[in-house]
């Protein structure tokens, strides 16, 4: 994750542009960030009290849920979710093979095992058809990922896990602000679980994360579990073994610092991806990534396929332009996930997409000019290698 985030420190080429530049978000919030800072050391709290109460209130607000509970990171909000739904040991849970290793590895703190879903191959995203292939007796939940800041297809699972008896989690740590319908990703499901790692659409200067619901059981058995599990009735009594997952004070002044201008923020990310979408129309050998058309998006990431993708990014770099892949290596096939005594499941349509992507520069603050030198340089790129993996690959069979 570390490798997403920009060296802001190097001055770079008038023409270069970064896979991801947090500066102009950041200076605009400059003023207001310094202020958290100083009214953080005025307070003396450090950790929980009234900066993370305020921002926990204002999160559980925009998400149009009842509460939200701050946590570390985004990873302990799925676990810590997942355990507070009653996922443990020889529980399953379906995850898409497509989506940041956390999703996966969460599932597996609990003590339940992962089962994968492959995804739709317009959006790459899960899907209820794609959960019924795996689901089985022992399945206890899915988590839906927003992967992308693209909302997934909630009204279909909801039906389904409605069916199944099951609970849907929402993992939206690319999704701050994304709509299903108009409804706000993390609201429909059972809980939402976010991150606020720094390159995410909200992002702390640290870590930091939240578990939005509606269920007010739910939300204080995650407070419960993120706090040593103590008793709500007597701090001293610990009525769960928990653990210790909260969110910073300073963080929680940040974020709240920072919420007022997300929606701009998101708004700024919509217009580089019509940009996107307008330039590269019809640019062959590539391919824009959409969201299901329910889906009111927020862009983490801007993703495209293209037929030699090393080749694409080699000269991409060459001319100063920072692109990533999301991800290159399916859960399921990822070393940490595999199970012993079983073979991985083939998943083709992950499997074939996990060579074709490349993420392009997004992030708020990103000029028109910007995004024009990389659709140009990508357009010209994709064309002169477009079919080559493809005929390469029928050479090595
Ligand atoms: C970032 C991310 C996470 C994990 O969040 P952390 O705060 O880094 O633990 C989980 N799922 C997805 C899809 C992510 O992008």
């Amino acid at each position: 994750m570390s490798s997403d985030l920009p060296r802001q420190r190097e001055t770079p080429s008038p023409e270069a542009v970064p896979f991801l530049d947090l500066g102009p978000s950041e200076r605009r919030v400059r003023a207001a960030l310094d202020a958290a800072w100083s009214e953080a050391l005025r307070s003396g709290e450090y950790v929980g009290g009234a900066a993370v109460a305020d921002f926990e209130e204002a999160w559980a607000a925009y998400c149009g849920v009842g509460h939200a509970v701050g946590v570390g990171n985004g990873t302990d909000a799925i676990e810590l979710a997942l355990r507070a739904l009653g996922v443990g040991p020889g529980d399953e849970v379906v995850v898409p093979a497509n989506t940041f290793i956390a999703t996966a590895h969460a599932v597996v703190s609990t003590g339940a095992r992962v089962v994968f879903a492959d995804v739709d191959a317009s959006s790459l995203l899960l899907t209820a058809e794609g959960v019924q292939r795996v689901v089985s007796p022992r399945t206890r939940a899915v988590v839906a990922v927003h992967l992308f800041g693209n909302a997934v297809d909630l009204d279909e699972l909801l039906l389904l896990t409605r069916a199944l008896g099951i609970a849907l989690l929402e993992d939206c740590a690319q999704a701050h602000g994304a709509r299903w319908r108009g409804q706000a990703v993390g609201s429909l499901g059972d809980a939402g679980c976010f991150s606020f790692y720094p390159s995410k659409n909200l992002g702390a200067l640290g870590d930091g994360g939240a578990v939005v619901t509606s269920d007010p059981r739910l939300a204080a058995a995650v407070r419960q579990m993120a706090d040593h599990g103590r008793s709500a009735a007597d701090r001293w009594m610990h009525a769960v073994a928990g653990r210790n997952s909260r969110l910073d004070a300073l963080q929680a002044r940040v974020l709240s610092a920072k919420l007022p201008h997300l929606d701009r923020w998101n708004d700024e990310r919509r217009s580089a991806h019509s940009e996107y979408r307008r330039r590269l129309a019809g640019a062959p050998g590539v391919q824009l990534q959409l969201a299901p058309p329910g889906s009111t998006s927020v862009h983490h990431l801007a993703v495209v396929q293209v037929d030699d993708r090393a080749r694409v990014q080699a000269e991409l770099a060459e001319q100063g332009i920072g692109t990533g892949v999301h991800y290159p290596v399916p859960c399921h096939l990822q070393p940490s996930l595999r199970e012993p005594g079983r073979e991985a499941a083939h998943l083709p349509v992950v499997e074939a997409a996990s060579r074709r992507i490349v993420s392009l520069p997004m992030y708020p603050g990103i000029t028109s000019g910007a995004v024009a030198r990389v659709c140009s340089a990508l357009s010209g790129a994709a064309a002169r290698h477009a079919g080559e993996e493809s005929l390469r690959a029928v050479g090595r069979g």
